[in-house]
């Protein structure tokens, strides 16, 4: 997922979110998922229950949280909130900071559902919200009921999400106070980024998702020159603007956590833009922001 303005599963903001994950021991052996590989079968596990957080009165016991940072004030706009990354994700992004979260199993560093909901409970008062990304949070059948959890406790909710499971994304939106969306890449392009083919069609229907939810948004691109040139970068803009979209930001590929080092060796800093594809891109958009 996992934007430092506005972190993103693969943003300098989850980097330097990660240097302050609260790890609290081995993950609950009561909620392991059984099967790494195949998402179906992955969700007849942890927190797979029900997805509505309406439709079921069941109290979600366990939900697999692969890290927690406790204070951020740039993954949700204008709150001051908790970060929590949920373990799994069927993609496999060459830039990936999180790669310790691909597998669907526990993770060294994960956090009981319970130990989180202990220390929501402290920070009551102190935080305005608590984001969830991951990982991928919508590959999990609990997450609506997760996050209605939070909710409960008085907590505004965000949601970073590739939109990899739009009809996932569809039931949890109405909880959502804030949703950040990445886009890879042009959405018929999506595999030379995820290693999966055919891989944009759901973030295309999730994106449109967004846009007809009315819930506060934003599109994100990382820019990484080997992965996306100039002229790729304006399709994507031109692709979500003409969709209704009015909120996009290209951040910086940063090499903290990734695993592809010829990435690594071919990074330059921030985002390296021309004058005119910047300005093309500003006049897409209401609000069109640079992260480096
Ligand atoms: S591999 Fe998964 S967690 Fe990593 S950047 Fe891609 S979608 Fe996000």
């Amino acid at each position: 997922m996992n934007a430092p303005t506005l972190s993103s599963p693969s943003s300098a903001g989850k980097a330097s979110a990660s240097k302050h994950r609260l790890e609290t021991g081995p993950f609950d052996g009561s909620c392991r998922l059984r099967d790494s590989s195949v998402l179906a079968r992955h969700s007849a596990g942890c927190g797979a229950e029900e997805n509505s957080p309406s439709a079921s009165p069941v109290k979600l016991t366990c939900f697999p949280v692969g890290g927690l940072t406790p204070f951020t004030t740039v993954d949700f706009p204008g709150r001051l909130a908790a970060v929590l990354y949920t373990q799994g994700c069927a993609w496999r992004c060459r830039y990936c900071h999180n790669a310790h979260l691909w597998p669907f199993e526990p993770a060294a560093s994960a956090v009981p559902w319970e130990k989180v909901l202990d220390f929501l409970d402290t920070r009551k008062g102190f935080l305005d919200g608590v984001v969830f990304c991951g990982g991928e949070p919508t590959a999990h059948a609990g997450l609506g009921r997760a996050m209605g959890a939070v909710k409960a406790m008085g907590f505004e909710v965000a949601l970073h999400t590739t939109g990899m499971y739009p009809e996932r994304l569809e039931a949890v939106i109405p909880l959502c106070d804030w949703v950040g969306m990445d886009v890879k890449s042009p959405f018929d392009r999506y595999e030379a980024i995820t290693g999966v083919a055919r891989s944009g069609e759901n973030p295309q229907k999730s994106a449109r998702l967004i846009l007809q939810s009315g819930v506060a948004y934003e599109f994100r691109t990382t820019a990484h020159p080997d992965l996306l040139s100039e002229s790729d970068l304006l399709e994507i803009g031109a692709a979500l603007s003409r969709m209704g979209a009015r909120h996009f930001a290209l951040q910086a590929f940063h090499a903290e956590g990734c695993v592809d080092d010829s990435l690594k060796r071919s990074a330059r800093p921030g985002v390296p833009l021309s004058a005119e594809t910047r300005s093309a891109l500003a006049s897409l958009f209401s609000t069109f922001t640079i992260r480096h």
